[in-house]
This record gives C-alpha cells, sequence and structure tokens, in this order.
C-alpha cells in the first residue's frame, strides 16, 4: 500500500489522492487541528500507486514554471470592484475575461455555514461570493472531477492557494488548453476547527448568529499596517459591524494556527506552479509612492505565456506597471522560505484541546 506521508508536513491536504483513486479507497478525515489527511482503506486498496503519482507535494518541482516571473502593480479601475477585493481587484479582472469568454470561474465561497468551500460557477453573481480572502482551509471535495469535466467544454479559471494548483495540475496530469490556474501568494493557510471555534465564541460573545464575515474589509486603508486590523462581522438582524483580530493575531502574530505541511511548504519560490499569481503589492508606497492607493493595490506576477495574454485581456479594466521582481522578493516572504513556526505552536493547541478557544486566546 502506498505510504501517502511520512508525517504531517508532507501532506498539504489538497485530497488529489482521494479524487484519482479509482478504487474510492481514500477518505479524507479531520485530525485533531481539524485539517483533512487522507485514510486509507486497506481492503479496497490494489496498490496501482495513482495517490502517490497525483501528490503535488512528491512532484512539486516538475510543476513549477521553467522561467522567473514578470511582476505588475495593477489597480483595477472600478471602485466598487476595489472596495469589495482584498487587494486590487485582480480576481475579478481575471474571472471577469474567463466569463467573458463564455467559460466558468472556480475559487473560495463560504457555505451556508461560513465554511470555506471551492465552487465553481458560471454567473457574475457567484463568482462575487469568491471575492476576498478566506483566511482558512478551503474544502476541495468534489472539485478535481468537476473541473475536469469543464475543462472538456469551455474555458475555467480556477483559483486558489499553490498547493491547491499544483494539486489541480497534477491530478490533471498536464495543462489542459481551456485552464487558466490562477494562484495566491500564501503566507500559511489556518485550521478550520480554529475558524469554527472562533465564529461560537462570537455568537456566544454577541448572542445571535453571525451573518458576515470580511476577514480583511476595506473599514481600514489597506496596507500592510492595517491588515491585521481588517476582521470584521455582523450580526443577522443588524447593520452593525464589530471588528475582532484575534484569529488574525493567531495566523498571522502568533502563527499557532497553521497547517504543519505550511512549515514545510515547497510552493515559497518564484517559480510558481500557475499561469498568474495574485497578492498584495506590499511596499509600493516605498519604491512607487504615485501607485500607492488606500483602497487596494494588487501584485500579478506572470508566470506563463497565458499568464502573459491574461495580462493584455485585463489591460483594460486595470491600471498597470511593471516591477521589478527583487522589489517584490524583499517584501514576501513567501516568495522565498515557508513560514516559521513558533515552539509554543503545541503548547496553543494542548490548551486549545484541553480547555477550548477562549481560554487558549488568553494564553
Ligand atoms: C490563506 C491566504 C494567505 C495569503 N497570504 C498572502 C501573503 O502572504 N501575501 C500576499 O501578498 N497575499 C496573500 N494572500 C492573497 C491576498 O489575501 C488576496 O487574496 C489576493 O491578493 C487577491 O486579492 P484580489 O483583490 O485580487 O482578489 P479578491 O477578490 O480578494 O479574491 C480573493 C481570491 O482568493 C481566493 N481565495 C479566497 N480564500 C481562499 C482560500 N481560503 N483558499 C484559497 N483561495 C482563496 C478566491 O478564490 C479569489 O480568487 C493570501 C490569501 C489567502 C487566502
Amino acid at each position: 500500500m502506498e505510504k501517502l506521508y511520512e508525517d504531517k508536513r508532507g501532506c498539504c491536504g489538497c485530497g488529489a489522492c482521494e479524487a484519482a483513486c479509482p478504487r474510492g479507497a481514500i477518505t479524507m478525515r479531520a485530525d485533531e487541528e481539524g485539517f483533512l489527511y487522507p485514510a486509507v482503506d486497506a481492503g479496497k486498496c490494489v496498490d496501482c500507486g495513482l495517490c502517490g503519482r497525483v501528490c503535488p507535494l512528491k512532484h512539486a518541482e516538475e510543476l513549477k514554471a521553467e522561467r522567473e516571473p514578470r511582476c505588475f502593480a495593477a489597480i483595477h479601475k472600478s471602485e466598487e470592484v476595489l472596495m469589495r477585493s482584498t487587494s486590487g481587484g485582480a480576481f475579478t479582472a481575471i474571472s471577469d475575461v474567463i466569463l467573458a469568454r463564455g467559460g466558468a470561474v472556480c475559487g473560495v465561497d463560504f457555505d451556508e455555514k461560513l465554511r470555506a468551500v471551492h465552487r465553481v460557477s458560471d454567473t457574475a453573481e457567484r463568482r462575487d461570493r469568491m471575492r476576498v480572502s478566506k483566511y482558512v482551509q478551503s474544502d476541495m471535495r468534489g472539485i478535481f472531477r468537476a473541473v475536469r469535466e469543464e475543462c472538456e467544454k469551455r474555458p475555467v479559471m480556477f483559483s486558489g492557494t499553490p498547493c491547491q494548483c499544483a494539486a489541480l495540475l497534477s491530478y490533471l496530469g498536464g495543462r489542459p488548453e481551456n485552464l487558466f490556474v490562477c494562484d495566491l501568494i500564501c503566507h500559511s493557510i489556518p485550521s478550520p476547527l480554529v475558524w469554527e471555534e472562533y465564529k461560537k465564541l462570537l455568537e456566544a460573545e454577541r448572542g445571535g448568529k453571525i451573518a458576515q464575515v470580511w476577514f480583511r474589509s476595506k473599514r481600514h486603508p489597506w496596507g500592510r499596517a492595517n491588515s491585521n486590523k481588517g476582521f470584521a462581522y455582523r450580526m443577522e438582524g443588524s447593520d452593525e459591524i464589530f471588528e475582532d483580530s484575534r484569529f488574525y493575531n493567531l495566523f498571522i502574530r502568533e502563527r499557532v494556527i497553521a497547517r504543519p505541511s505550511c512549515s514545510a511548504c515547497r510552493f515559497t519560490d518564484t517559480r510558481r506552479v500557475s499561469d498568474m499569481t495574485i497578492a498584495d503589492c506590499f511596499g509600493i508606497e516605498k519604491y512607487a509612492p504615485e501607485w500607492n492607493d488606500a483602497r487596494g493595490v494588487s501584485l500579478l506576477l506572470t508566470n506563463t505565456a497565458k499568464g502573459e495574454a491574461m495580462l493584455e485581456a485585463i489591460a483594460p479594466a486595470m491600471r498597470l506597471v511593471e516591477r521589478p521582481l527583487a522589489e517584490n522578493t524583499a517584501e514576501q516572504q513567501r516568495l522565498s522560505r515557508p513560514v516559521e513556526f513558533p515552539e509554543n505552536r503545541a503548547e496553543f493547541w494542548e490548551k486549545f484541546r484541553r480547555e477550548g478557544l477562549a481560554e487558549a486566546l488568553k494564553k
């Protein structure tokens, strides 16, 4: 039976192995931190080895672009799009091109319980729900097959973390002509279980149900300095907006709630797996202050010929300026190295397991 991973740092939880298994012998199950891992039913496994062949972490280098990217600062021309996006609205500009070509977009939405899930849609309305970063690992179950079927019919944009993009390409065994792959520069991916507990905590504190959340609302000017102020939420039956920085602090400042594999990420590289990478153009205020915009600035990396062609296609919708790669490698640690976990990560989880999130947060 194929050994899928040595230790937890060797599994990113994408589920490509589950989707590829011809015998249905693999099921993704959550561990005590709430992250999904494959469990193999030895009775069903016929040792075909397909699961290992589609694992993106085992084939990371083969999936990367051959060349370094070109970099661009980009700002969507629509005020409305800018204010409803995390950065400079690059995701909307790219997905608009795909929708205008009669295609479908696959990105991360919230389900009715505010859990992050990948979905496929061909309407602007559903695409709009995929806007904004949800800083929690999304559930990809069912997506690999759905994207493969869509690619047989029409253009498709897939957007996700670098490991999710690599997983899709690995599962497909190549790059279908119809597929446009767009990844993010990814700091690391937080636990869905902590996210669940956090929502419960906020609901208990406020009394009632959360109706809507924004991980990085634009109530504060865009920029690295304000990133931790952006988490906002609204309760059902009320228009009042509350802010809370505790989840974001656990994620970015304390670095205790990310998936173990993030600390050994194989995609923190300037050679990317996608056609285009989107991110925040942090640091633009230092290098080209005239391009700094409090409403948000995207960073675009064009990694392939398809990425270059997409840049031309979005040019009517976005203001664009080319910037040196070195500027961005200086600003974005995840273009060169994975997140480092603190020594007290295990202490946080111990407290979380024994006493719950509220107590773990006090520590
Ligand atoms: C977990 C995570 C970590 C990130 N870390 C960094 C970082 O270190 N540096 C940096 O510059 N940028 C980072 N980003 C990217 C940044 O937050 C914006 O998502 C990106 O700049 C796109 O902004 P936009 O204005 O173009 O589009 P938006 O309209 O904000 O689009 C958001 C895009 O992100 C996708 N997305 C949302 N949530 C998830 C998720 N949970 N998993 C996978 N894809 C998701 C959507 O499908 C959509 O394509 C991160 C994003 C995520 C989700």
